[in-house]
């Protein structure tokens, strides 16, 4: 019998919206439908929930990566190292700001290989962008001290990483500036797009509060020139509503991914699992590991039923868009390693433990029958 594990939880995590409504006739009521009270709320909120003193609110996770690169000073001719196992707005948000994204490979924990940092370093490099993959964390601190040896900002990629840590910090405040997205599939999410970004620097924070909203510093005042970047008040009510469950959500999805991680440690033939750091929290945004014949288990999956997914066939420096840059196949074996056996299995907060087993079976069946 065909069981149905799917992928996207969005119908059943906003089955009960009447609440959010009810916010929403309040906020309709007042009209205050450009930044306002509601976002305020919510970006102080954030703030304590990750520890930090600064959150902006933005209207997606890009524009947040792109605003907290300019807020360093990262533009034209400058080098900013990442990786090539990121989603696409990583690299694009540095081609945005008129700078040249280079690339190191991932560990293998699919997170920046941090031994690699030091090499890729030149005269041009100005800023590291580390990337909170799938929710996991690269080695922030080993990260951090490299960047103050050479004196290089630190921008993080923390789309994925709400309700993360990193020792005894929340994942995502150990860098100068990081970025946030609220999109429908990140463990903080809105119904639309949304994100922020959060500092500790008093002079960071009040340069991007600005330049998020046309560089004004009153109706009839422009200090810089700045673009329109705001997060809007009915997501900021989403926020505010799902922030309270994230912490619960991403225990949940802890719960299932270590039945995953004992049923699939158990197959190590076939199957990678990455290694879990103690003193870090993950947040399962993304539940991936490294398969055999990743394309046949894959297809063996979703006709199973299983909505199982591949983030993403192709590393970046071997991009289309990323030709300019010169890379060549072979540059960075992980990440292609990586490219080509990676899958991820839904391991989202609704799933049920006989969908999880179910999945398991269906992974076990495929490679010992
Ligand atoms: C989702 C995501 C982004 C982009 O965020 P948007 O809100 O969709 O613009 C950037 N980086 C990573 C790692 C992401 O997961």
């Amino acid at each position: 019998m065909i069981m149905k594990v799917p992928y996207n939880y969005l119908p059943m995590q906003f089955e009960n919206y009447e609440s959010i409504f009810s916010q929403w006739r309040e906020l309709i009521g007042t009209a205050e439908f450009t930044l306002g009270p509601y976002v305020e709320k919510f970006e102080r909120e954030f703030a304590e929930f990750i520890g930090c003193k600064h959150v902006i609110g933005t209207n997606n996770g890009t524009d947040a990566l792109i605003l907290a690169l300019k807020a360093c000073g990262v533009g034209p001719g400058d080098e900013v190292i990442s990786v090539p196992t990121t989603f696409y707005a990583s690299i694009g948000a540095i081609v945005a700001v008129g700078a040249k994204p280079v690339f190191v490979d991932i560990d293998n924990r699919f997170q920046m290989d941090i031994g690699q940092i030091e090499s890729a370093i030149t005269p041009k490099t100005k800023a590291l962008l580390p990337v909170h993959w799938g929710g996991a964390s690269p080695r922030m601190p080993e990260l951090i001290e490299i960047a103050a040896k050479y004196n290089l900002s630190v921008i993080e990629d923390a789309c994925m990483a709400p309700g993360g840590r990193v020792q005894d910090k929340h994942a995502g405040t150990h860098g100068n500036v990081s970025a946030w997205s609220m999109h429908p599939l990140k463990p903080l999410n809105v119904m639309g797009d949304g994100g922020m970004v959060s500092t500790d620097d008093d002079e960071l924070a009040s340069w991007m509060r600005i330049y998020r909203n046309h560089g004004m510093v009153d109706r009839d005042h422009n200090r810089i020139w700045g673009v329109n970047m705001r997060l809007q008040p009915l997501q900021a009510i989403v926020a505010s509503n799902v922030l309270k469950t994230v912490s619960d959500s991403v225990s949940k999805r802890h719960k299932i991914s270590s039945i995953y991680d004992d049923g699939l440690n158990a197959l190590p033939d076939f199957v990678y699992v990455p290694k879990r750091l103690k003193d870090y929290r993950e947040t399962f945004s993304l539940y991936m590991i490294k398969c055999e014949s990743r394309d046949e288990l894959l297809k063996n999956l979703v006709s199973n039923g299983i909505d199982a997914k591949v983030h993403y066939p192709v590393p970046l420096h071997l991009q289309a868009a990323a030709k300019p840059l010169g890379y060549k196949r072979g540059d960075f074996q992980v990440a292609e390693d990586y490219a080509k056996k990676i899958i991820t299995l839904p391991a989202h907060q609704y799933l049920e433990s006989d969908q999880v087993h179910y999945v398991l079976d269906k992974i076990k069946a495929f490679y010992l029958n």
